[in-house]
Parts: C-alpha cells; sequence; structure tokens
C-alpha cells in the first residue's frame, strides 16, 4: 500500500488557514517527500511525521512556494548528526538543485559548504525525460512540464513493483500550464494529483495564464490519461469556499473520483 499524505495544497498565496503545496509519499521502506515550501517544517510537525522518516525529497521547480523551506529543513539534518539520521537524497533538475545548494550557502554562510555540497544528489535534465531509481522496486520517472523560464519544472510518475510494493503509479504535475507531457505523465496512474490553480468557471479570463491549469483542464488531463482518481492542488486563494466549483468543471471532464485534498489528507492507492 502506498499512503499520502497531503501537508499543504495552496498555491503561492494560499487560503486563509491553508500552506503551500507539499506531499509525503510513504513507498515502504523508502519515503519521499515532494516540495519544501516555506513552512514544511511546520507542516511535517502538524501531521506528525519527524524529518528522519524522510530518505529522498524530490524539487519540482525553485519558485518560493516549493522550496523556501529547504534551508530550514537542511538545519534540521545539520543540528540533529546522529548516525541513526541520514540526510535525504535530494532529487531534482540541474539548475533547480544548483539553485537550492546556492539558497543555503546565501542565508547560511560558506562555513556550512561542506554540509551542504556531501548531500546526496540525484540530478535529472530539466528540458528531457529523466528517470531516478530510488530503490530496487521503485522507479521516478520526470518529464519537463510548461511554467516558467525562470524555473524549469518537472512532472513526477513514480511507478512501483515488487515482491513486498505491489504495482502502482503516482503522478504529480506540479506547476504547469496544459501540455502534452502531462497525459504522458499520468497514463493509467492510479492517482493524478494535478494542479488546479485556476477555475475555468469563475476566471474564464485566467486560462492558459501565468504557467498554471484551471480545474477544467485538470479534469481533461486525467480522462486522456485514463487514470482512476483524481486531486486537484495549488488552488488559488481567490477561490476560498469555492472549491465546489473547481470540483464540478473537473468532474464535468472525468467520470472518475475527484477530491481537493486539505493539509493532512491522507489517501492511499
Ligand atoms: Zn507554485
Ligand atoms: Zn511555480
Amino acid at each position: 500500500m502506498i499512503e499520502i499524505t497531503f501537508l499543504g495544497t495552496g498555491a503561492a498565496l494560499p487560503m486563509p488557514g491553508g500552506t503551500n503545496a507539499s506531499y509525503f509519499v510513504r513507498l515502504g521502506s523508502e519515503n519521499l517527500l515532494i516540495d519544501t515550501g516555506p513552512a514544511i517544517l511546520q507542516q511535517l510537525d502538524a501531521a506528525g511525521i519527524s524529518p528522519r522518516e524522510i530518505s529522498h525529497i524530490f524539487f519540482t521547480h525553485r519558485h518560493g512556494d516549493h522550496v523556501l523551506g529547504f534551508p530550514m529543513l537542511m538545519m534540521w539534518y545539520m543540528l540533529n548528526p546522529t548516525a541513526s539520521i541520514q540526510t535525504p537524497v535530494l532529487i531534482g533538475g540541474n539548475t533547480t538543485l544548483d539553485a537550492l545548494e546556492q539558497l543555503f550557502l546565501h542565508v547560511y554562510g560558506p562555513e556550512v559548504a561542506d554540509f551542504i555540497t556531501s548531500a546526496p544528489r540525484m540530478n535529472l535534465p530539466e528540458d528531457a525525460p529523466g528517470q531516478a531509481r530510488i530503490h530496487p522496486h521503485i522507479m521516478l520517472r520526470t518529464l519537463p512540464m510548461k511554467h516558467a523560464p525562470h524555473a524549469p519544472a518537472l512532472g513526477l510518475r513514480i511507478d512501483t513493483r515488487g515482491e513486498r510494493l505491489d504495482l502502482h503509479t503516482l503522478a504529480f504535475t506540479g506547476d504547469t500550464a496544459p501540455c502534452e507531457n502531462i497525459v504522458t505523465l499520468a497514463r493509467g496512474a492510479d492517482l493524478l494529483v494535478h494542479e488546479s490553480t485556476w477555475s475555468a468557471d469563475l476566471d474564464p479570463q485566467l486560462i492558459g495564464t501565468a504557467g498554471h491549469s484551471t480545474a477544467q483542464e485538470a479534469g481533461r488531463n486525467a480522462a486522456a490519461a485514463g487514470v482512476a482518481r483524481l486531486a486537484l492542488t495549488h488552488i488559488s486563494h481567490r477561490y476560498a469556499s469555492r472549491e465546489s466549483t473547481l470540483l464540478d468543471e473537473a468532474r464535468r471532464e472525468f467520470a472518475g473520483p475527484v477530491c481537493i485534498p486539505t493539509s493532512r489528507t491522507v489517501l492511499t492507492v
């Protein structure tokens, strides 16, 4: 069984009481954190998850709502150096990981350079398909998304197969405008976590803007990819108390189950 804990599901400016999009995925012996927004330590604490449980961290892209908690999370490992706590393997696009290293050095200085430069890294291409095997039975695959020139963004597909892990597929778009790679990324997935920053019904003027998608487009992609279930995430603060509209427009396009998780929602596949 794979368990996904939604640590937050807000866009850059989350709704009142919400936090930025981040997910903790339990994959048997490995535990993958996806993105580290500004409040990541508080988000983990609120969900009862210790940083010591994280074996790998995947970064979708370098925008602040996805990485500004990175130095604080790394500080946790730096201040808790015991043999039983390993620094997680950092996984992401080449320039994203370089930017994160620079971010850490900017805020904590060259005296901690050894710590951050020795952190284990798995670099992925940002303009081509990538893959990283984090366990004999767990493969991460990435495809470039369409978001912002300054911040190359990767969508993530997790495939599991093996003696102790059943065959499962999860897909996470990260931040992206509609693009063909989303359907390729998510084809046949048990769960697609699709960004839905905008509502096509409430704000048709925002369709195709700012490198983001609508809930309607998320529904269309879920249907085209033939996924089993759709979760909408990275919701703009402008839709506080109007989440039902986003669900409705996704459900018009996709016949399967659709939900909008909130902080600490747990889904299993
Ligand atoms: Zn974002
Ligand atoms: Zn972004």
